[in-house]
């Protein structure tokens, strides 16, 4: 892998990807009859996620919702191929014509990041608070292979960082220096260091204040829509978040996607009651919203 900007890297990335054979169809990625089961001791299994199917295409944006425990964690931890005995995953996570969940060690190893890469909850508490901002992302462009050297590393640290909107001083800031909107957007620029052509992202503003969620927000769909990532899987139990980022949405309850259809479909007519009680309580929000802003002095 080069150290050429994004931007540059990136297209050839969805050049590469809509060249793939399995992507001929253009499903980027093919989930099928997923079941997920952890172990909790002695010879019990919780399921987690069962018969889970779903496919997404190259560029799109799919939502995962559902409430806390769901299994939506799970299914992006299954896609990828984080779940380890004892702990069991079966049935197929296709993707590039591989079965995920048969990959080999070495496969797995340029698969995540390279090809898909995710942005696990919480990830911004994980940054190194010993060092600053910069050396957190020099260290991880260097261990990913991305860059050759220090001075490499340090020019694309600083370019992903312009990426996601933050100056270069943030180079040399240290994390408690960074608020969490600021801190998220670093995780963000990080997870975009290898181009992947899917981004998984769980609960990705669930910690941030509903200004700074829009700004990241609005921030992420901007480099999805620059080419800077292929496709999005958002994970968040926030609707008026779906709403906002997606094209499509699953719905899932109790381990089970209840709903899998065009967000606007899904805002419009939601077929499963819990999704029309979802989407019924956003547009009474919305009214309340609209209404508390007339009220507003001019
Ligand atoms: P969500 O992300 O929708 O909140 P998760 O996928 O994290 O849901 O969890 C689904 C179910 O699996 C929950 O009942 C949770 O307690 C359980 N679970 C998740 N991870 C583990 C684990 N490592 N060991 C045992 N049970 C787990
Ligand atoms: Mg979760």
């Amino acid at each position: 892998m080069d150290s050429s900007p994004p931007s540059r890297t990136c297209s050839r990335n969805i050049e590469e990807l809509a060249s793939n054979q399995s992507l001929q169809t253009g499903t980027a990625l093919s989930v099928k009859d997923l079941n997920v089961s952890y172990f909790i001791g002695s010879k019990d299994l919780l399921p987690a996620c069962r018969n889970v199917q779903f496919d997404t295409r190259v560029g799109e944006s799919v939502g995962l919702l559902g409430e806390s425990g769901a299994g939506k964690s799970t299914v992006a931890y299954a896609v990828m191929g984080l779940i380890e005995p004892p702990n069991k995953a079966t049935g197929e996570i296709i993707y590039g014509g591989k079965n995920v969940l048969a990959m080999s060690q070495d496969e797995l190893r340029s698969f995540r990041w390279n090809e898909v890469a995710m942005i696990f909850q919480a990830a911004m508490n994980s940054l190194d608070p010993i060092v600053t901002v910069g050396k957190n992302m020099d260290e991880l462009v260097l261990d990913k292979g991305v860059v050759q050297n220090k001075q490499e590393a340090r020019e694309l640290s600083k370019k992903l960082l312009a990426t996601v909107d933050l100056s270069e001083d943030v180079y040399k800031m240290y994390p408690f220096e960074l608020s969490g909107g600021m801190k998220q957007r670093v995780i963000i620029s990080m997870a975009l260091a290898t181009n992947p052509k899917i981004l998984i992202l769980d609960e990705p503003t669930t910690a941030l204040d509903t200004i700074t969620q829009f700004s990241v927000l609005s921030t992420i769909k901007s480099l999805k829509n620059e080419g800077r990532v292929g496709g999005l899987l958002l994970i968040s139990h926030d609707i008026s978040v779906q709403a906002f980022m997606v094209d499509r949405i699953l719905i899932m309850l109790k381990g089970l996607v209840v709903e899998d259809a065009p967000i606007k479909t899904v805002m419009e007519s939601a077929k499963h009651p819990y999704t029309q009680v979802l989407t019924e309580k956003l547009r009474l929000t919305l009214q309340k919203d609209r209404s508390q802003v007339h009220q507003l002095p001019q």
